[in-house]
Order: C-alpha cells, then structure tokens, then sequence
C-alpha cells in the first residue's frame, strides 16, 4: 500500500489531558480506517496548548499502538509550533480581521444569556470600541485576547456523514488572553501545514467546523474533507466519561482483557466484527465500508 504525500493525509489529534477512553480509541480507530483505505498518510498530532497532564501524552500513544495503530513520521506537537500560529494571526491583523478583546468569560456569559443572542456566540462587544475606549481598557491592566472580525458571518462545509453543514461564524478567539493561540486557529494552521485533507473526529466538534473552514477560507488554506464521527455514551445516553467506570485501556486490561480483545469490542461495535471474534485492523480495513458506519451513538455498557 502506499502512502505518498500525493493521497494527502488524515490525523488523530488527541488532547493530552488524560488517558484515552474507549470513546476516544473508537474515533483514532475510525480515524485510521478512513485514511488508510483512502491510501492517505496517518498522522498523530498531539494538541497541547493547554491541559497537559504529564504523562499523558506518553500513555495516549501507547495505547493506540497497543490496539495495532501505526502512524507516519513523527508525532507532531502543537506547543513546538508556536510560530506558525503567531504567523496566521499576523496576516489576519494585517488584513484588518482581528481585534482585541477584554471581556472576562462572566461579562460574555451575561451577554450571550440575553434572550436574542445567538446561543454561545460572542456578542461583539469589543467589536467597535473607540480609540478612548480601547485606551481605557487598555490601561485597565489586562492582557486582551485577539479576535477575528466574523462578524456573525455563515458557513458552509461538507461533511460525509452530515451533508452540507451551515453554522454561525462568532467572532471566535484566536489568541487568549494569556498568550495561548486558541484551538481553532492552531487546528486549522495545522492541518494545512500538515497536508491533511481529511478530518476524522467526534461529532462533538462538527459545530466548530463551519468556524475552522471559514477561517481556513481567510487563510487562503484548502479546507479538508470532514467526517464528524457518533460519540460513545453511557448507558444513560450521556457522553461516556472516565467516571463511568472500566473505560480505558489500562482499566480493561487490569480486567483481564487484552488490548485485542478491546479492538474486537471496538469492531464490534461498528459492526465489524461478531461478538467475541478475534480481528486485526488489518481485517477490519479489509471488512471496511463507510457507508455502513453506524449512524447512531454508540452505547457503552459496561460490564
Ligand atoms: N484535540 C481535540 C480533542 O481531543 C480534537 C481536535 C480535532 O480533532 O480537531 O478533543
């Protein structure tokens, strides 16, 4: 099989803030399968700008490899690539696109709770501030966050799962206050930094893809081709959590089961595998058929 740039690539980009839950391992396999049987690259991005658990990240990828996952090249690190982000939000301030924000979260959330606010968009209240205005705030002390003037703009991407998906573009952060560059601006550096045209992920982020499309847009960087993955919940149809119980790997594996035996629970349950049938990704890449993936939520009990 080959793997050349020319077929692009697709990415697991985990948050190295705890171990991976089954959940999360479903969506890297998912992840793997898309690109793979598209004979893309697969790239691991470790996204750690903020909640870092040490660790973490060491745990995250030695699970993935222990269910059989390979990926190409290096693991790439969003705190090494600082730089690339500083870049993007230069040119978007040299075009005029971004301003600074001082709102603290409490004043936001005041805002956005008014009864004709978009829900959790940012109202814009920093948007038109005058020079006096700015100076005031200015000397108040506090850092501002940079934003991007969307000004409640539409967006539409294309996702295989979810068809055409329009969403409000707010005028989102692209750098915190503290200095931090916010996850959607680095996600959308990256992917066009990183060749990756295919973005698998849990369909808890298919909100945030009209924002990173748009912005991707702006940027005048290709926007890839997304699959917004179900979520795995728990048997009370809530996201499943680590506090539900024998969720990860190394919680099933002090359980008696081996990493193959959570790659069958895994293929099982998209109905890639009998119960209890012993597989390989290798043959779950063989049985693979996107248009076969469940649509629905995958309930986890637990046993
Ligand atoms: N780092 C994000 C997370 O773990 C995923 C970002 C993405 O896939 O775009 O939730």
């Amino acid at each position: 099989m080959s793997h050349s740039a020319d077929h692009g690539a697709g990415r697991f980009a985990p948050s190295p803030s705890g171990d991976l839950h089954l959940g999360n391992l479903r969506t890297a396999v998912l992840a793997w399968l898309f690109a793979r049987s598209t004979q893309r690259r697969f790239l691991v991005r470790v996204e750690d700008l903020d909640r870092v658990r040490p660790g973490a990240e060491q745990a995250q990828l030695t699970d993935l490899a222990a269910l059989g996952l390979d990926w190409d090249g290096e693991v790439v690190h969003q705190s090494r690539r600082l730089r690339l982000y500083d870049e993007a939000i230069t040119r978007l301030d040299r075009a005029g696109l971004t301003y600074e924000c001082y709102c603290t979260r409490r004043e936001i959330q005041q805002a956005t709770s008014a009864p004709h606010a978009p829900a959790g968009a940012y109202p814009g209240t920093c948007r038109s501030l005058t020079e006096a205005e700015r100076t005031a705030k200015r000397d108040s002390g506090r850092p501002p966050a940079i934003r991007l003037r969307a000004g409640d703009a539409y967006y539409t991407i294309h996702d295989v799962l979810h068809g055409d998906f329009t969403g409000i573009v707010d005028d989102l952060v692209l750098r915190r206050g503290d200095g931090t560059p916010a996850y959607n601006l680095a996600v959308v550096v990256d992917d066009a930094d990183q060749g990756i045209d295919q973005v698998v992920r849990g369909d808890d982020l298919l909100s945030s893809a009209p924002r990173q499309g748009y912005l991707a847009s702006l940027l005048g960087l290709p926007i890839p081709r997304y699959a917004h993955v179900p979520l795995a919940l728990n048997d009370e149809g809530k996201r499943l959590a680590k506090r539900d119980g024998a969720v990860t790997l190394a919680d099933r594996i002090a359980l008696g089961e081996t990493p193959a035996d959570v790659l069958t629970t895994i293929a099982v349950s998209l109905d890639l595998a009998d119960p209890d049938e012993p597989v390989t990704l290798p043959l779950l890449l063989d049985r693979w058929d996107p248009r076969r993936l469940p649509r629905d939520p995958w309930v986890y009990r637990l046993l």
